[in-house]
């Protein structure tokens, strides 16, 4: 298995395939494309089956080894084995076995269709983010060993990213953690979350500003190319292909824990916000399982709503982006989404590159098809089985309001934007699966505006915000920040 860049254009640096070793700890491809198998592996009716009785961490092991070629079996076996454990996923809910790892529940069955939640959040910080993060720390941990490597990752988090990173990087050899967060602006939860982690290998760095503020640090520490090399820093963003292929797993087991025969499809409501969760579904999909629809949802930031209604892409200014009650998803441009792109213009490398420079120049592009656009494949999109849709605060409160009333389960704000969006897209004889993203303990301030009760909180989290914290507060300045790197990772 062979991975080309989105931009591998003849006269691009990056045309060399790679294999999945080499790109796992890297992000961008040196052209400033994304990394994508050329093309993608199949999955037959036989092995459908087969995988029907599987495990979690099994299929996870099935799955891997289709993409991560150079790595033998057994140690994808023991990797996957170790990853997706009852013990880490040890916060499932009532009604739900942990040993499951992401187990559903039907939350309505009907004329209108049926409507399933599956759950992705009984990770250590309580997000699907973890499903992938975790597999990547113990994939760093054995690439670098196995090169007597060291990495050193460099981040901003305004809250789940941070976390999720920090959590799955603890207690890593070789691996080092630093991660700005913008002081005292995150909730207590999240603060208490990241700052009670004790591991020597992990660097909480409050930075007295806002998010903002944070990111142009990273910018600026990462585009100092010398400091970077010689202190090995990297990222873990949601653009890393191995977090994306963590992701095809959980596509694999919805679907086969809500089928009992591939003839019968399913489809899938993502909340999204860098289009990486939704990615995954569709390498899932282009593999061959039958997945009819994926819709993607958003709360006021629309933009991936826009383009899968009109097949224009218009990134927002930062000005422009809302800052909303489903935070994960305010994002101005969704980082994935050049890989869906580049398979709708049939994985033309040179239009790719020419629709995302145009991005850069011009805010966006337009496949519409209309006079003076760019190209009309947005015709293609139905191809490919996406739709989307939107959802706002009032939509998040009534829809959290609902839930509870309806099913009795309380919702997170950005699995609430999934719900309301798929309920405008069931269709009868279609398993609606949305997949939540995250515990309602998280986002407990719009829980309590909803219902006007506290979130519950899994146990084991009942008093983080009493342990002791580890942090540093540092003021916004490069050099203080690379003093601070080059000192603790003593390189
Ligand atoms: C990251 C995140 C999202 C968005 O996922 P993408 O892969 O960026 O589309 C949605 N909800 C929650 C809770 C998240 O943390």
């Amino acid at each position: 298995m062979h991975y080309v860049s989105t931009r591998a254009t003849s006269a691009s640096a990056a045309r060399n395939p790679q294999l999945f070793s080499d790109i796992l700890l890297g992000g961008l491809a040196p052209d400033g494309g994304l990394y994508l198998p050329s093309a993608y592996p199949q999955v037959s009716g036989a092995e459908l089956d087969a995988w029907r009785k599987l495990g979690y961490a099994e299929l996870a092991c099935e799955i891997l080894r289709k993409f991560a070629t150079d790595i033998p079996d057994a140690d994808l076996k023991a990797l996957t084995a170790r990853t997706y454990t009852a013990e880490v996923y040890r916060n499932a809910r009532a009604g739900e076995s942990a040993a499951e790892i992401t187990p559903l529940r039907v939350l309505e069955q009907g004329e209108r269709g049926t409507l399933v939640l599956q759950a992705l959040s009984n990770g250590p910080t309580l997000a699907f983010k973890d499903m992938a993060m975790q597999l990547l720390g113990n994939l760093f941990e054995y690439a670098l060993a196995k090169n007597n490597d060291e990495l050193n990752i460099f981040g901003a988090t305004s809250g789940d990213t941070g976390s999720a990173a920090e959590y799955a990087m603890r207690g890593k050899r070789g691996v080092r953690v630093f991660m700005l967060s913008p002081h005292k602006k995150m909730s207590a939860f999240q603060t208490a979350q990241m700052f009670s982690l004790q591991d020597p290998n992990i660097f909480n760095i409050a930075v007295e500003g806002v998010f903002d503020d944070c990111q142009d640090l990273v910018k600026a520490v990462s585009n100092d190319l010398s400091f970077k090399a010689r202190h090995k820093i990297g990222t873990v963003n949601s653009i890393n292909w191995a977090r994306v292929v963590a992701q095809v797993v959980y596509y694999f087991r919805g679907y086969l824990a809500a089928t009992t025969s591939n003839e019968q499809k399913v489809s899938f409501t993502v909340p999204s916000g860098n289009f990486g969760n939704i990615c995954a579904g569709h390498i899932a999909r282009m593999m061959g399982l039958p997945i009819d629809r994926l819709v993607a949802a958003t709360n006021e930031n629309d933009v991936l709503d826009e383009f899968f209604r009109t097949g224009v892409y218009r990134v927002r200014k930062s000005s422009e982006t809302f800052h909303t009650s489903s935070p994960s998803m305010d994002i101005s441009k969704a980082s994935n989404f050049e890989r869906f792109v580049y398979e709708l213009v049939g994985r033309d490398a040179q239009r790719t590159h020419d629709l995302f420079r145009k991005v850069e120049t011009h805010g966006g592009f337009d496949l519409s098809g209309a006079p003076g656009s760019d190209g009309d494949e947005f015709k293609l999109v139905g191809k490919y089985g996406f739709q989307s849709g939107r959802s706002t605060h009032a939509d998040r409160l009534a829809t959290i309001r609902d839930v509870a009333q309806a099913y009795g389960i309380v919702i997170d704000t950005h699995t609430a934007d999934g719900v309301k969006v798929a309920r405008e897209h069931m269709q009868p004889g279609v398993p609606m699966i949305v997949l939540e993203t995250a515990l309602a303990a998280k986002f407990n301030e719009t829980i309590v505006e909803a219902l006007g009760k506290d979130a519950e909180r899994p146990s084991g989290f009942e008093n983080i915000e009493a342990l002791p914290q580890r942090f540093v507060v540092m003021p916004a300045e490069v050099d203080r920040m690379k003093a601070y790197i080059a000192e603790h990772t003593g390189l």
